[in-house]
């Protein structure tokens, strides 16, 4: 798969059956939407529809980010943001094909969201620490 902002091929990574597609040019991670499921399932988490119509259905942000192109069907993805203030901006495929994090927008996601919450194993969370204990960031 080439990887939407760069074009380069990504390098898959494998950890805990769970694949992700990694640039290693621009950093950023693509999240396979079947993937992202597994983890959620694999954690045991009991609705990962939930987490997933929350994301899929968000607003859509007003960005001057440019926007990116599905690495599945080709199509322009929509910005959103998640994790509250301050916002962290992915983007989406409309047709739930999976979730593109630029390069820091990982390591920032991870920073935020572990000052929230911290004893709460929900969904974000669960991604949180799997993404950490992937990339390696401090935690
Ligand atoms: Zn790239
Ligand atoms: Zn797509």
């Amino acid at each position: 798969m080439r990887c939407p902002v760069c074009k380069y091929d990504m390098v898959v990574v494998e950890y805990h059956n769970i694949e992700l597609d990694y640039c290693n040019s621009c950093k950023g991670v693509w999240f396979d939407s079947e993937e992202l499921e597994l983890l959620l399932k694999s954690q045991g988490l009991e609705e990962p529809k939930a987490f997933f119509d929350g994301i899929f259905n968000s607003q859509k942000a007003v960005s001057p980010e440019k926007k990116r192109n599905c690495p599945i069907c080709g199509h322009k993805m929509k910005k959103t943001a998640i994790g509250g203030q301050p916002e962290i901006l992915i983007d989406i495929c409309r047709d739930k094909h999976g979730l593109w994090f630029d390069g820091g927008e990982v390591t920032q996601l991870i920073r935020h969201l572990a000052g929230e919450h911290p004893p709460k194993r929900d969904s974000r969370e669960q991604v949180i620490s799997f993404l950490e204990e992937v990339f390696g960031a401090p935690g």
